[in-house]
């Protein structure tokens, strides 16, 4: 489902108010400026959500996975598609009037990792499914070679609609879109997330660091009041790894898995 116009940003909710001050006031139309306006978006989100405690985490994650966030997994599976019919009706942001179809992200509700990408490319958009290009592929191989299955983990997309020849991600897109990608993280509470490229590490860790410097170490993701920080690596997209694929970057993202692993427990296949 497409949309027939562009919505303005006056059209937002009252109960919204924070998008509209960050995209109204915020200098825009700069590439430079996004990281700016999306962090200055998140600091307001975080003022008013404030920080969960930490060493709360072992006490979740211990929890039967059915009952990880309170929720069954029918509850799960349920919220979670409530949500791609919103995603798939949307028009918060200009790409809902030149997609084809919306991606929502899909996988087990009650994964333990959460793979987050930057946005859908051309064959997302054809399919209205997540990571089924070539750099899809690629990340059911590093899936694969982890020693779990596409349907084991949740694949999800920073914007849930493509942007136009593959551009970057506009600061006022990704602050319409990310509330689907929080609510999603809410509901399906990953112990472990992995961001995939500059754009996931860079709006769920709310910085401007660079993937070179952010990738390799495990960040804290902050899903809002009364939960818990979930461990979040950040690694190398797979589009960039394909444009890329020299041994050393793959031997990077491949410890940077290895580590998703071992924090998790699971058995790390040689
Ligand atoms: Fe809505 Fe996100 Fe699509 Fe924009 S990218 S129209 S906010 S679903
Ligand atoms: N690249 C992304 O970031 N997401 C997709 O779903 C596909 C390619």
């Amino acid at each position: 489902m497409s949309c027939e116009r562009r919505v303005v940003h006056r059209f937002l909710p009252e109960s919204c108010p924070a998008p509209r001050l960050a995209v109204e006031y915020a200098p825009m139309g700069k590439e430079a400026n996004i990281g700016k306006v999306v962090r200055q978006h998140l600091e307001m989100e975080q003022f008013f959500a404030g920080f969960a405690p930490k060493g709360e985490r072992a006490a979740v994650a211990a929890a039967p996975q059915s009952q990880r966030g309170g929720m069954t997994l029918a509850e799960k599976t349920a919220e979670l598609e409530k949500i791609a019919e919103e995603v798939r009706r949307c028009c918060k942001c200009g790409l809902g009037s030149s997609r084809t179809h919306a991606v929502p992200g899909e996988g087990n509700p009650n994964a333990r990792i959460m793979f987050v990408g930057e946005a859908p490319g051309a064959d997302e958009d054809a399919q209205g499914r997540p990571f089924v290009g070539r750099a899809g592929q690629l990340l059911d191989k590093i899936i694969e070679a982890c020693g779990l299955k596409r349907e084991d983990v949740f694949i999800g997309n920073v914007l849930k609609c493509r942007p136009p020849e593959n551009r970057d991600p506009h600061a006022e897109e990704i602050i319409a879109c990310l509330p689907y990608l929080q609510r999603q993280i809410e509901i399906i509470q990953p112990e472990t997330i992995v961001a995939l490229g500059a754009h996931a590490a860079r709006t769920l860790l709310n910085t401007a660091e660079s993937i070179g410097q952010l990738r390799g170490r495990f960040h804290e993701y902050y899903p809002g009041i009364g939960r818990p920080p979930i461990k979040l690596m950040a690694t190398y997209h797979t589009a960039y790894l394909l444009r890329n694929y020299s041994q050393e970057n793959r031997r990077r993202v491949w410890e940077d898995m290895k580590k998703v692993l071992a924090e998790l427990g699971l058995p790390i296949p040689k």
